[in-house]
């Protein structure tokens, strides 16, 4: 029995692959001596033993990429840093396409993944067939290749990390399971375990598939759910050739990866298995499942097909083991906010493995400096809603989530299982309009209407979608009549208090000391100036605010604004979203539609641009708010949920015969888009600050009291950033843009695009995105050189500007 320290300054639960890179990490860094890691049973034991060992570098979005990408780099060198061996074999990985739209999708991927120097090889069909002589190739459309993609030995490689975590002074134990989290005035201050308590500063759940249930006890949401997870290891192959690949093969959802003489082939089935219904039983270690050799033939003669030398030898192995997935199949990262001081790395979706690395390097920055290295929203356990928690929600995404995987990662493509969690109050209503639905946050929002005879469901494609033309008629109405929206999905929070006013000025960097009735648009920044949330602030009297901002950060932003009002200031903030309806009505006749349901002046001498008036409408009361997402004159009506209904009816009767339709988030995006609106979580990051954004008129430079952030961006001030956020207008009408295609200045990498969208005005796919140069830029620089977006491969001329494409004076919004 070890003797456990009674105070250590970080415990980490866990002692997968995870868990011992963040001790590694941790130790790199120097705080070695500071780590203790508690293992229930012995290092691996839990998913990590089992795992096939893929280290791929190509991931759905940037930072990830670069994240896999240092995975990558660091088991290269493991074994010789630590003495340890890993297995690590730099093999390379080929995927293949069996379909155009599939070889589209690898092609993104390829161009993404070049923006940070990874060498990938887009190829024909023969040229892979020479790679892997056992393909079959004839049905290819093509492949690609990424020679540096390997795998590794799952236990090795993480008896290297313990061994370089204990070589920096960390202390790992194992056979010692936490029983349950410890905190004290609101913050974690240490394990329980099995054998008496261990208080700490910080503790780290990297439990896996448990960590879901050990969060939940602590009242932290970490939504994840365990899923049965196949492969099968062949015979030994006399004549199986040296040097092969690990192939994927997405469509037919198989895995390949050479092991000396033999194949391991898995997979990421359609549909899936959730298991641990009940609660993972906490002696589970070393553990496998039971065979299901009916759910698995059918996968193996899909794996002959491409691999015919399969139907020649036997199978050693039929392996199935559970592996934790999370509703949206990415991981779950950082500082839990329902909890100072507990983090959480666990969710890894059948890639824990290669992402280990940076997943364990960037928590171990973000623990000791208090804040991500970089942009990890993608990851960020903040994104987790509460009601993620919910066991059945859990098992029936799981269903879907593992296929998710390899399944078409087509644009716009929207969950099927788990849906209809959250509903606006006008749901019904809409659906019956011909609302086609997406979920965010659990919110089910109208993303298009299907007009009369078209079916409100979506096809897919890289190209031009079935709702194209839908949502370019409500973009149209939105510009030349006036569109509703459905906004309701809106996170609302009230401030309220004798000193609201002076927390608030402290946590936004625009003014926000202003008169009652007056509307802030501000960016909070964190103190190194980087853009934390963006977001509406409206004065509804001398001690009231209202914040509003996106569905997707209410649990994020209600945690900053928690944390950061001051624990004496006599004020009270409360999440109201589940309270509020909104709905907004944009567009050049929105005012006369508005004039039919209300006595108020809304001229622009009575009802201005910027200001909020709670006001009668129809038979409600609602909190008017003329601000604009969408570059035109239009009104966002706040109002108590249940008067909704009656609302929408009213300015439905109202707005009809002006020529006001319906209008989904689709068309908000496109029409965001020609008025360079950023987004926050794509355009702007906590990485990015305003001035790069080019959101400098927001900030309040010389307010009294300062602003958290402020001296960051002082010193910054007047000099050229080194990226700054344009707007790109493809030459071409043709291509479209989604995000991370990479822009080309002059023949130069300068950096990809952060969001795309159609801009049906502007006839062109329109994205936003930073250009990046060392020695600064400036408007000059932006709009001198010579520019390409890089789609799919081929590069698209555009033209650069720092003005919106669409009424640069915002006249309109003034109208
Ligand atoms: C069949 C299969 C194949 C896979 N193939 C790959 C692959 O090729 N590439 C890849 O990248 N990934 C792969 N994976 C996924 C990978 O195995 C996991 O993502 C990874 O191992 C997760 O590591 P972890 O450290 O988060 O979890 P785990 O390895 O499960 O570690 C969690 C540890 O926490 C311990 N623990 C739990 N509760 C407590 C407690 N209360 N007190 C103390 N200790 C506790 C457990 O005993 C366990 O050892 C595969 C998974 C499966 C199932």
């Amino acid at each position: 029995m070890p003797s456990l320290p009674g105070r250590v300054r970080i415990v980490i639960v866990g002692g997968g692959a995870v868990g011992c890179s963040l001790a590694y990490h941790l130790a790199k860094r120097g705080a070695g001596a500071e780590v203790l890691l508690l293992e229930r049973h012995r290092l691996t034991a839990g998913t990590t033993w089992h795992a096939a060992g893929l280290v791929g570098q190509l991931r759905a979005t940037q930072n990830l990429t670069r994240l896999a990408q240092y995975t990558t780099g660091l088991y290269r060198g493991l074994e010789a840093e630590t003495g340890q061996a890993t297995g690590f074999r730099e093999t390379g990985s080929l995927a293949v396409a069996t379909t155009a739209a599939r070889f589209e999708e690898l092609r993104r991927g390829a161009s993404m993944a070049r923006r940070f120097g990874l060498d990938v090889q887009v190829m024909d069909p023969s040229e892979a067939a020479k790679l892997h002589p056992l393909m079959e190739a004839r049905d290819l459309v093509g492949a690609v290749y990424l020679p540096r993609d390997g795998h590794v030995g799952p236990i090795d490689v993480t008896h290297a990390l313990a061994k370089g975590a204990r070589m920096g002074g960390a202390r790992i134990e194992e056979g010692v399971s936490v029983t349950s989290i410890l905190a004290e005035n609101g913050r974690a201050s240490g394990v329980m375990t099995d054998q008496g308590p261990v208080r700490a500063e910080i503790v780290v759940n990297c439990a896996g598939m448990w960590g879901h249930g050990l969060a939940a006890s602590a009242g932290v949401t970490v939504p994840l759910h365990a899923a049965e997870h196949f492969y099968v290891v062949t015979e030994t192959m006399p004549e199986l050739p040296p040097n092969l690949p690990v192939l994927r093969d997405p469509d037919l959802f198989t895995y390949v990866k050479p092991e000396p003489g033999k194949l391991l082939v898995g997979w990421f089935e359609a549909r899936a298995k959730p298991w641990g219904m009940g609660g993972v039983p906490a002696d589970f270690a070393f553990g496998h499942l039971p065979d299901d050799v009916e759910h698995v033939a059918p996968l193996l003669e899909a794996a002959s097909r491409r691999l015919p030398i399969l139907n020649r030898t036997g199978i050693r192995l039929f392996f199935n083991g559970p592996e934790s997935f999370t509703p949206d199949d990415r991981y779950l990262l950082g500082e839990a906010p329902e909890l100072p001081g507990f983090y959480v790395a666990a969710g890894f979706n059948s890639i824990g493995i290669q992402s280990a690395g940076g997943a364990g390097c960037v928590l171990a920055d973000w623990i000791l400096d208090g804040h991500p290295p970089m942009d990890l929203w993608d990851v960020d356990v903040r994104r987790a809603m509460p009601f993620q928690r919910n066991a059945r929600y859990l098992r029936d995404r799981t269903v879907e989530a593992l296929g998710l995987l390899y399944a078409m990662h087509w644009p716009f493509r929207e969950p099927e299982t788990s849906r209809g969690v959250r509903r606006s109050p006008i749901h019904d209503k809409l659906a019956a309009a011909g609302a086609c639905f997406g979920e965010v946050a659990g919110w089910e929002r109208a993303n298009w209407f299907a007009p009369a005879g078209m079916k409100a469901e979506y096809e897919y494609s890289y190209g031009r979608q079935n709702w194209f033309g839908a949502s370019a008629a409500e973009h149209r109405a939105v510009r030349e009549a006036a569109g509703l929206f459905d906004q309701t999905s809106f996170a609302q929070f009230v401030v309220e208090g004798a000193d609201a006013e002076a927390a608030l000025s402290r946590i936004c960097a625009n003014h926000v000391a202003v008169a009652p009735g007056r509307v802030v648009y501000t960016q909070w920044l964190n103190e190194r100036g980087g853009i934390e949330a963006d977001l509406t602030v409206t004065r509804e009297s001398d001690t009231r605010f209202r914040i509003v901002t996106a569905a997707a950060t209410q649990v994020r932003d209600f945690a900053w604004l928690r944390k950061h009002l001051p624990s004496d200031a006599r004020v009270a903030a409360w999440d109201a979203s589940s309270a509020y309806a909104t709905l907004s009505v944009m567009g050049p006749k929105s005012r006369d539609i508005l004039a039919a349901l209300t006595p108020e002046d809304l001229s622009n001498a009575g009802f201005p641009f910027g200001t909020a008036k709670e006001i009668d409408l129809a038979y409600a009361r609602v909190w008017a708010t003329r601000i604009t997402y969408v570059g035109e004159l239009g009104w966002e009506l706040h109002m108590p949920a249940e008067y909704a209904p009656g609302v929408f009816d009213a300015l439905i009767e109202a707005g009809a015969p002006l020529g006001m339709r319906l209008a989904g988030y689709h068309a908000l995006n496109s029409l965001r888009i020609e008025k360079a609106y950023r987004h926050w979580g794509h355009d702007i990051t906590d990485e990015d600050d305003p001035i790069q954004a080019g959101l400098g008129f927001a900030v309040a430079w010389d307010k009294r009291g300062g602003f958290i952030g402020r001296d960051a961006l002082l010193a910054r001030r007047g000099k050229k950033p080194t990226r700054r956020l344009a707007t790109f207008i493809l030459d071409d009408p043709a291509p479209l843009l989604y995000h991370n295609e990479p822009i080309w200045r002059d023949g130069a990498m300068v950096g990809h695009v952060t969001s795309g969208m159609f801009g049906h005005t502007v006839g062109r796919a329109i994205g936003l995105g930073y250009v990046g140069h060392e020695d600064g830029v400036d408007a000059a620089f932006v709009t001198s050189g010579r520019y390409q977006i890089e789609v799919a491969c081929g590069r698209v001329p555009a033209t650069a500007t720092l003005t919106p494409p669409y009424d640069p004076t915002g006249a309109r919004i003034r109208a």
